[in-house]
């Protein structure tokens, strides 16, 4: 007997999707109409769980804004019939996509739990079939009618990670995803030991999708050499509108003249430059080091302890839905989404 409980599967493309081929020995999309027959631990669940497929399906790697648009009105237009989501969505650019999802689907109130694999689901040692089910049960999990997890994660390997946290750091492990900065959600033994504290809470309010999103960036990563004439083509680039600037540790970045010249006139001219690090873990802190205070005193903007990904998300969801730059240059140190710790907040 089934509760009233029901979960929308959203499949995107990825590895997780694919099967071997028995004739050609490729990889093929997998006819969800075999979900089951692939993992028949699903029937077991007491709730239902129906599936989306996008057509064609997708390696993430082909992901864009467009896509996450159609992505974030499949959510929507799905929203009060379901409980909670599973996105079954390519590693590679899945913190891009958890990040942005976070921006675009305002006042969440229920789980989007991303999910993919490192094997194909069809392979016999897949990744897939665990974080499939375990983000099924993620996503419908509740205390007193309430979601445990009303915000947009992503589940691999026995760790629940908010998606806007997340990088993915390894492309063979099967713990492909870090998120450094902050706490896991919940970690997955024989219990899934959730972290309430960490997680969101629901504001209750109605859902809110901002699916206009500004592409006009760049990410300008630095390293020792780097080149001004490079650099200032870059930063000279039609339609320009913000650059992340991934500096060294702590924000820091070379004080020659030219560097900070370029800069100052590209702030000069409108365009956000954004600093955040290139570490793994860790925060820009502008001011630490002589070589970031100048950053500060010309105007770079401090990206705390945001990943890049975030960063991207944040750019185009902000330039896409605000025109007011000071306004767009305040919201970009504060937390939208839980992206960016309170203590590195300006
Ligand atoms: N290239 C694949 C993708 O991101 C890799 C994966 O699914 O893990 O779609």
């Amino acid at each position: 007997m089934k509760t009233n409980t029901a979960i929308l599967v959203i499949y995107t493309g990825g590895t997780i999707g694919m099967i071997m081929d028995k004739e050609t020995g490729v990889l093929i999309p997998f006819n969800f109409d075999n979900l089951y027959h692939q993992i028949p631990a699903l029937e077991l669940f007491n709730f239902v769980i129906d599936h989306y497929c996008f057509d064609p399906v997708i390696d993430s790697s082909n992901m864009d804004p467009v896509f996450w648009a159609k992505l974030a009105g499949v959510i929507e237009e799905h929203y009060e019939r379901y409980d909670g989501f599973v996105v079954l969505h390519g590693s590679d650019t899945m913190a891009f996509t958890a990040s942005a999802l976070s921006f675009m689907l305002q006042n969440l109130n229920k789980p989007v739990i991303l999910t993919g694999s490192q094997l194909p689901l069809g392979t016999i040692r897949s990744d897939g079939r665990e974080n499939f089910i375990t983000a099924v049960e993620i996503a419908a999990a509740k205390t007193d009618d309430t979601p445990v997890v009303p915000e947009v994660c992503i589940y691999f390997e026995n760790r629940l990670l908010r998606g806007n946290r997340t990088r993915k750091v390894n492309a063979e492990h099967f713990g492909a995803f870090k998120s450094v900065n902050y706490p896991a959600l919940a970690e997955v033994g024989v219990h899934i030991r959730y972290n309430h504290n960490a997680i969101r809470k629901p504001n209750f309010r109605k859902l809110k999708v901002y699916s206009s999103l500004n592409t006009e960036i760049a990410i300008v990563k630095l390293f020792p050499g780097i080149n001004a004439k490079i650099l200032d083509a870059i930063l000279s680039a039609e339609g320009l509108r913000a650059i992340i600037l991934e500096t060294f540790g702590a924000g820091n970045a070379p004080d020659a003249g030219w560097f900070i010249d370029l800069l100052h006139g590209a702030i000069t001219k409108g365009i956000i430059v954004l600093n955040i690090t290139q570490c793994q873990g860790g925060a820009v802190e502008m001011g630490k080091y002589a070589t970031s205070a100048r950053l500060r005193e010309i105007g770079v903007i401090s990206g705390g302890d945001m990943t890049p990904e975030a960063a991207v998300a944040k750019l185009m969801y902000l330039l896409g839905n605000f025109t007011d730059m000071e306004e767009i240059k305040r919201l970009l140190t504060k937390p939208l989404a839980g992206e960016i710790s309170e203590q590195h907040t300006n």
